[in-house]
């Protein structure tokens, strides 16, 4: 594992324990030499994980659409800035870049990059592991649905096994350097390359 994308919120939220949470993950991808990936831009948690990174010394590739350069102040600072042409080329670049992924609190951005991911795990065009960072037990209203929604016979409990969860970010790392990506075993290549 040696770049982790990280979905989080271009806003900062009302408990001040998600920027701290934001930024802890940040310095710790940086204390192990690992690359962030995410989405480009100096606002909300966003700004929080990418500057933290940045100054403990670490790498940050942003990927941000054209369109949102000005909206989401495009991060000039990281390491490497990829300026794409549209939200979809965007989370495929991301996708593509990262060897693992992990969701801090956020809002809808945040939830349809977590659920595209786990729904590309799903229908194996990757097998890369996938964290959710439940901070002050932000999400645990979603994994109650979740589970119900497992329940109800509409995902299998293996499905959703995929998302490793943890309320410590040194601990999810552990965990999702602890998966191996199981790219080589499942991967569908001919599915991903209709995407
Ligand atoms: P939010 O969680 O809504 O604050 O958004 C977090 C990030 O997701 C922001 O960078 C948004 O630009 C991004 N985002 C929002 N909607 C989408 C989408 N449909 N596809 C890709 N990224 C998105």
């Amino acid at each position: 594992m040696k770049k982790v994308a990280v979905f989080c919120g271009s806003r900062i939220g009302n408990d001040p324990a998600h920027a701290e949470a934001a930024r802890e993950l940040g310095r710790a991808l940086a204390g192990r030499g690992l690359t962030l990936v995410y989405g480009g831009g100096n606002v909300g948690l966003m700004g929080e994980v990418a500057s933290a990174a940045l100054d403990a010394g670490g790498e940050v590739i942003g990927v941000i659409p054209q369109f949102m350069v000005m909206r989401e102040l495009a991060y000039a600072a990281c390491t490497d800035l990829i300026v794409v042409d549209s939200m979809h080329t965007r989370k495929a670049r991301m996708a593509e870049l990262a060897d693992a992924f992990i969701a801090l609190p956020g809002g809808l951005g945040t939830f349809d990059e977590l659920f595209e991911i786990l729904t590309w795990a799903q229908i194996g065009l990757h097998g890369k592991p996938i964290g959710l960072l439940n901070v002050n037990g932000f999400y645990d209203g979603l994994l109650m649905f979740l589970n119900k929604v497992a329940a109800d016979g509409f995902v299998r409990e293996t499905e959703l096994n995929a998302l490793q969860i943890s309320s410590q970010h040194g601990k999810l790392l552990d965990m999702l350097a602890a998966r191996p990506s199981r790219e080589g075993d499942w991967e569908n290549e001919e599915l991903r390359n209709r995407t």
